[in-house]
């Protein structure tokens, strides 16, 4: 019944588990809501991947 005002609307997001394509990495992104690839920069071999979103189908 209350309103949680600590979470965002506007622009909602989802942990997605992904897994680094240079090193073999996992780790957990915040993916932006409605967007089909994430550039994620790794922190373990600092390289950068623009990462495309599983889907269901
Ligand atoms: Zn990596």
């Amino acid at each position: 019944m209350t309103r949680n005002a600590s979470k965002p609307s506007r622009t909602p997001t989802e942990r997605v588990g992904i897994s680094c394509p240079g090193c073999g990495r996992h780790d957990y992104v915040t993916w932006p809501g409605g967007q089909d690839t994430y550039h994620w920069k790794c922190f373990n071999c600092s390289k950068e991947f623009d990462l495309t979103r599983k889907r269901p189908h």
